[in-house]
């Protein structure tokens, strides 16, 4: 007899058209890999040396404002340039390439050096919801602007330069890969079906109830049925919403509570500051109308099994297929008991 909790399996991505082998009988071999040492928890409320903290001086030579809220400024460094001129390359169909306009911004959640967004009140990161809809809105309005990409990379362990709790916002004139590939699968569903497969899935999961991790009124936490890695999750509005201006006034503050109550989670289960890189997927900004988007977030965490085993997507899985071992079931389980 075929069992799903123990013998391997390929699970499908409907959003993405992807495969993820698991290989639940795994969890049970022996770890003789890579130990990261657990990051230095104790940060000050400020640091003198942080390029975010207020009124100090940014590698670029700006000066940070004594802001006591949320705080926004174009990156120093951008991958992206405003009035990037239009260039495209095109040899024998093999060698393409074209120019890519953008802007790039860095968004500082609090003054505060030390604080994350398990951490946050609920009225100051309901500040910071606010500000990615303002964001949002204002790059939107720009007609070079085709995608809004806002992320999140916590932790050294994802490359986080800087622990000051902030995000960026990328916005680029063409949708990028990951969207871009959503995009095709949400309007190939709407197409075959009628349907939002957001809206379904949302309402799968709440049946099944087996993958929810957290819950509120206007948004629900799940670790997805086809999850890469270990601990992934998935923020889903439970409204059919295409992106972030379209929030109310309650699921703007829905929104902010189950940030910070997903990533409390994390943070309890290994006892650390959990890293992870986060980010929201919604509709583009080209001027179409794009009802086929349905606004949420992933988590993407690299722990595995505790706060210094890290996965590593190698060797199969970047020539193959990516693979996990916990189930995303026991995985949503062990979030659920913390
Ligand atoms: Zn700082
Ligand atoms: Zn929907
Ligand atoms: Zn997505």
């Amino acid at each position: 007899m075929f069992d799903w909790n123990q013998d391997p399996h390929r699970r499908l991505n409907p959003l993405t058209g992807e495969w993820v082998l698991v290989s639940p009988h795994r969890t049970q071999r022996p770890w003789q890999g890579q130990i990261e040492e657990p990051a230095a928890e104790t940060q000050p409320e400020y640091d003198p040396t942080c390029y975010l903290c207020p009124g100090n001086t940014r590698a670029g030579g700006a000066r940070n404002p004594p802001y006591t809220s949320t705080f926004v400024f174009d990156n120093d460094f951008a991958a992206l340039k405003p009035g990037t001129p239009h260039e495209c390359f095109e040899h024998e169909d093999l060698l393409v390439a074209e120019s890519e306009p953008g802007i790039c911004r860095v968004v500082c959640f609090s003054p505060k050096h030390n604080l994350t967004i398990a951490r946050m009140s609920p009225e100051d990161l309901r500040k910071v919801v606010d500000t990615w809809v303002e964001q949002y809105r204002s790059l939107a309005a720009d007609p070079n602007i085709g995608y809004v990409q806002i992320f999140e990379n916590r932790g050294a362990m994802m490359g986080a330069s800087n622990p000051h709790p902030h995000c960026q916002i990328w916005a680029s004139r063409d949708i990028p890969n990951e969207p871009s590939k959503e995009q095709a699968s949400l309007l190939a569903w709407r197409e075959r079906k009628g349907t939002c497969l957001l809206c379904e899935y949302e309402r799968v999961e709440q049946s099944e109830a087996k993958r929810i991790v957290e819950a509120n009124e206007h948004f629900l936490t799940v670790v997805p049925f086809w999850a890469v890695w270990p601990f992934e999750t998935m923020v889903i509005a439970r409204r059919h919403m295409a992106s972030l201006d379209q929030l109310s006034d309650a699921e703007r503050d829905a929104l902010a509570n189950i940030l910070k109550r997903t990533t409390a989670r994390y943070d309890r289960l290994f006892g650390v500051s959990f890293p992870y890189s986060m980010g929201f997927h919604q509709r583009p900004t080209d001027g179409g109308a794009h009802d086929e988007w349905h606004l949420h977030a992933h988590f993407y965490p690299p722990l595995l099994r505790s706060a210094t085993v890290r996965k590593f997507l190698v060797g199969y899985e970047m020539l193959a297929t990516p693979q996990r071992d916990i189930t995303p079931e026991a995985a949503a389980e062990q979030l659920r008991a913390v």
